[in-house]
């Protein structure tokens, strides 16, 4: 039927829209229904519209629907400045300095309203936009009129507006036409659609995994040499990238094609590093798996958090700086492991800006793979205590499937396996059945008792301080 649409659409109009000539799209001759949206998203067109202002539902919300889908949220373009939008919605926060916007909020459904971009080629006022050397749009708040806006936007397929008043679609880039042809492709000249924004560049990822599509060849020739701008992007933008392409339900797919363009880089300097040298035996099937495993979730409705893709991602590099701690200095195991930990996270987080909280958790998760080692006494129940016990353990899972599978080390591998083993009798046993396993770990530890500890460099101490 789809095709068929288009068909009738190329039919009624020239084949080629411009951008002063879009292709317009009539009820009948596409499957875009109010009963797909939102009512929050309609509320908002409505109320602009009565207000004298165009509003159009555009992005993601139209391609979304036009392929049978159901969109992710709904974006709203008007012709309203953001003070307008604040003037008509008493729930309304403008947000975004780089890029102004009006969030309406609505509980937890929030509906971006963005007034239409402008060209900003002859604008000479820095307050409004700005570009650094290399093209990159700094500032992005010069208004216009929406056939500048749609030619403002990323790809064609995200150039396509309903409008609740008519009821029509508006096609100003040939957007329909590479929906249904599965094609994603730049508006305008891709190196300087790149330039502008660099995460345009991870959106042609995104959006190729996520809606099955091709990256149209000329959209996709320049983004290796072009990778490099990508060391522009605040750590605060990345994050969120990260959030979009890992936590949406195709992370395998989008680590492939960020490795392949050379863009993975950017996210995880360290992990990118050791993938390329091979230094870590366990590393790649490690990623892979706990990616694998958190797509399931994602797909399953299941809940997942950045935190515990983080852990995995830097586990092994965590362990490399541990060891070179453990070589170089005569720390304790346990400050070596903390050194480890700040030196890691503050290389981290010049990339990706993780926040406090998700550091927290990722803490939590490997200081629980040194306490589940140690079961004996009262520490299995204070380890199953633990908050984070429960993303602890499914760690030490991933970590004896992967070492377990090599014959890097059979012997620590059957140790983790047995120790994971271990933890899943434990959960499902009784009290009763609890304390012979912990009798009989205690019984069984090998070896003497460990009595001494690795001493600790005397502090050297500071004149200043002593005064
Ligand atoms: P989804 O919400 O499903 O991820 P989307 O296409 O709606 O996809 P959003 O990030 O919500 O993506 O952005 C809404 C719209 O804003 C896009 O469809 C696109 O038209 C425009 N847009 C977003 N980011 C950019 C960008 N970096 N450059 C140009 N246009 C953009
Ligand atoms: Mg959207």
């Amino acid at each position: 039927m789809c095709k068929k649409v288009l068909g009738k659409a190329r039919k009624n109009n020239s084949t080629q829209p411009s951008f002063e000539q879009p292709i317009i799209l009539s009820r009948d001759q596409h499957p875009v229904s109010r009963k797909h949206m939102s009512h929050n998203a309609l509320k908002v067109l409505y109320r602009l519209n009565k207000g004298g202002y165009d509003a159009y539902l555009v992005g993601g919300g139209v391609r979304d629907i036009l392929l049978g889908l159901t969109p992710k949220d709904f974006d709203i373009a008007t012709n309203a400045t953001p003070e307008q939008i604040k003037a008509l919605f008493r729930n309304c926060r403008l947000i975004g300095r780089r890029f102004r916007l009006a969030h309406i909020v609505f509980g937890r459904e929030i509906i971006e309203v963005a007034t239409f971009r402008g060209h900003h080629d002859n604008d000479k006022d820095q307050k409004t936009s700005k570009q650094n050397e290399d093209g990159m749009l700094l500032r992005d708040n010069i208004y216009g009129s929406i056939e500048e806006d749609a030619e403002r936007r990323d790809f064609t397929i995200n150039a396509l507006y309903y409008s609740a008043k008519d009821f029509k679609v508006y096609d100003f880039a040939n957007g329909v036409a590479d929906v249904y042809a599965k094609q994603i492709r730049l508006i305008g000249d891709p190196e300087t659609r790149y330039r502008e924004d660099p995460v345009r560049m991870l959106r042609a990822i995104r959006f190729s995994t996520k809606l099955g599509m091709e990256i149209h060849p000329d959209t996709k020739a320049p983004i290796v040499d072009l990778a490099p701008l990508m060391a522009n992007i605040p750590p605060a933008r990345l994050f969120e990238e990260f959030l979009k392409l890992f936590m949406s339900g195709k992370a395998v797919e989008n680590f492939q094609l960020l490795r392949e363009y050379n863009l993975f880089q950017y996210f995880f300097p360290a992990v990118d590093q050791q993938l390329n040298q091979q230094s870590q035996p366990y590393l790649a099937d490690f990623i892979a798996l706990a990616m694998k495993n958190t797509d399931y979730r994602v797909n399953n409705d299941q809940r997942v958090t950045p935190a515990f893709l983080f852990a995995a991602m830097l586990w092994y590099p965590m362990q490399e700086h541990i060891q070179r701690l453990n070589s170089e200095t005569q720390l304790t195991p346990q400050d070596a492991f903390f050194g480890a930990l700040s030196e890691i996270m503050s290389e981290q987080q010049r990339s990706i800006a993780i926040p406090k909280r998700f550091q927290a958790v990722m803490k939590d998760i490997w200081i629980l793979q040194e306490k589940l080692a140690r079961r004996d006494g009262k520490r299995a129940y204070k380890a199953l205590e633990h908050p984070k016990f429960r993303a602890g353990y499914d760690f030490l899972l991933l970590r004896a499937e992967i070492e377990g599978a090599t014959n890097k080390n059979p012997e620590e591998a059957a140790a983790l396996q047995e120790l994971a083993k271990w933890w899943g009798d434990f959960q499902a046993c009784n009290i009763d059945t609890q304390q012979v396993m912990i009798k009989s770990i205690t019984s069984n530890k090998s070896g003497p008792r460990r009595t001494t500890r690795k001493r600790r460099k005397p502090r050297v101490q500071h004149a200043s301080k002593e005064a």
